[in-house]
């Protein structure tokens, strides 16, 4: 374990079973059809890797990146468009793909913009939530774990664009960020 992490949240074998029972819910789900996975960089790309590769049916993969945080570890509700998608979507299966569901202003920004491109079904699949920090009414049909409201990094997660290349999720010590 890293000397920074006070605990782990999710071990490397929770993470690879999370998305193997997710990946398994969507290929049934999504059968003979087409969808979109769209990628909400950067804390997804780990778990957007091992996700699609149980997913046994044909899918397209995009990016977008926005912004809610800046730098800390709380959130400011202010939601920027850094990297737009490429392709329309008009008409098509969505599925977002994001490592952790928070108070839910991120992704309840991305969905209205989806919807306003006329996409025909959109759905969120999360490796992480925090249903206490909600604060807009939004939910994920495909969740990995509930967690409690603490800070967590790895597996995608930064604190300062750092550790998202731990292989699990972990509790930061709190002498890292109040140093
Ligand atoms: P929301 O808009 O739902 O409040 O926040 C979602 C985004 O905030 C996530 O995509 C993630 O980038 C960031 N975030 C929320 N909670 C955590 C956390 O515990 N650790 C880290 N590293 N980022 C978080
Ligand atoms: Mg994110
Ligand atoms: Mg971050």
């Amino acid at each position: 374990m890293h000397n920074d992490i006070e605990s782990i949240v999710l071990t490397k074998e929770q993470i690879e079973a999370a998305c193997e029972r997710l990946g398994k819910e969507i290929t049934a789900d999504y059968e003979g059809k087409l969808p979109l996975c769209v990628g909400i960089l950067k804390g997804s790309i780990l778990f957007m890797a091992d996700l699609i590769k149980h997913i046994d049916t044909h899918v397209e993969m995009e990016f977008m990146d926005v912004s809610s945080y800046h730098g800390g570890t709380e959130s400011t509700g202010e939601v920027k468009i850094l990297k737009d998608l490429d392709v329309s979507v008009e008409g098509r299966d969505i599925i977002i793909i994001e490592d952790i569901l928070e108070t839910g202003t991120t992704l309840n920004a991305i969905v209205d913009l989806l919807k306003y491109r006329k996409a025909n079904s959109i759905e969120i699949v999360t490796l992480l939530d925090k249903p206490m920090r909600r604060k807009v009414d939004i939910e994920a049909k495909y969740v990995g774990e509930k967690i409690p409201d603490d800070f967590v990094v790895g597996y995608g997660l930064d604190y300062q664009e750092k550790y998202r290349n731990l292989p699990y999720i972990g509790l930061l010590k709190e002498e890292v960020y109040t140093k």
